[in-house]
């Protein structure tokens, strides 16, 4: 057997287009379009494909995106002075801080400044409680997009038991909690996990998420399993992800590809968050 190969690329045109017409409607009513501050810290080269990739994708969609290109030097009170500014800012609805940060900010203070309605990536305290406690205000966007992904096979979430591989606050967790809530047996593993080969092995579900290349085997992948692999991975073989995919492949019912699969939904739904966070601020 040969998996399917779930195409994230074709999944995220279906919310870009959804959003590009929210956002047409939008700036009809309000005399404006919605708008997402981008604050960028510093020149991770990873951070800036990342950032460019978020501001062309909100072009395309009638987003507009301010970017706020900060030294790497920039001292922590600086940076919350500017959040603290786009909070107030009536023709801001949303602000994303592009992680990770310099070693002298300490991400936890910066991303607590964000307002909670303003905070479209999800990761202000009060958000991620709203998400443990089973009323999400903003999901973070790679859990979204790997729920829409889920969601896209029309396999049914309730008593399968789901294994998510990582425990990141990003990635893993967020996942793990959406997984619950939509009535999964969730496990989640980590590196002090005793047995992943087995854990894995037991999964209808399996998210990866760790940053090890192809360190998910794939005669780890129950038969028919279907398979999301979030890990993105950059090394002399080009870019790859968490699992092995050809091994993984011949076993699992579904699976995203690494690029191509977690990567195009995460900035869907960054874009789906921005939108809804303007049309709330307007409401
Ligand atoms: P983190 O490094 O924050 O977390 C990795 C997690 O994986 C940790 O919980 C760690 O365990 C666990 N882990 C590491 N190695 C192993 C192992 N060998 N066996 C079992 N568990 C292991 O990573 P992120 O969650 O931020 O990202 C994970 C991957 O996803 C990365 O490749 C990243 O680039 C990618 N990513 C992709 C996105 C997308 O849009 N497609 C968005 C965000 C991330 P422990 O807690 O015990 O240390």
């Amino acid at each position: 057997m040969s998996a399917r190969i779930i195409d994230g690329k074709a999944l995220a045109a279906v919310v870009y287009e959804k959003v590009g017409r929210e956002a047409v409607d939008f700036r009809a009513e309000h005399g404006r379009s919605p708008a997402l501050a981008v604050i960028k810290i510093g020149n991770d080269p990873a951070s800036e494909i990342y950032v460019r990739n978020k501001r062309r994708k909100s072009r395309e969609v009638g987003i507009t995106s301010i970017l706020h290109d900060l030294p790497a030097e920039i001292d922590e009170s600086a940076v919350l002075d500017i959040i603290a500014q786009l909070n107030v800012d009536p023709t801001i609805d949303g602000i994303l801080v592009q992680l990770p940060l310099p070693p002298q900010i300490r991400t936890e203070n910066v991303l607590s400044a964000i307002a909670p309605d303003k905070d479209v990536d999800g990761f202000h305290p009060q958000n991620q409680g709203k998400l443990l406690a089973g009323c999400p205000n903003f999901i973070p966007c790679t859990p979204a997009g790997i729920l829409e992904i889920i969601r896209s096979t029309n396999i049914a979430m309730p008593g399968r038991k789901a294994v998510v591989v990582g425990r990141s606050n990003i990635v893993g967790k967020p996942t793990a909690l959406l997984l619950l809530q939509e009535h999964a047996t969730v496990t989640i593993c980590h590196s002090r996990t005793q047995d992943l080969a087995a854990e894995c092995r037991a999964a209808d579900i399996l998210v990866v998420a760790i940053g090890r290349r192809a360190g998910i085997r794939g005669d780890w992948i129950k038969p028919g399993a279907l398979v999301v692999d979030v890990g993105i991975n950059r090394d002399e073989q080009g870019l790859g992800g968490d699992v092995d995919f050809d091994q993984a492949r011949e076993r699992a019912g579904f699976i995203t590809p690494v690029p191509g699969g977690v990567g195009p939904m995460t900035i869907a739904m960054l874009m789906s968050n921005t939108m809804q966070a303007a049309r709330r601020k307007e409401e």
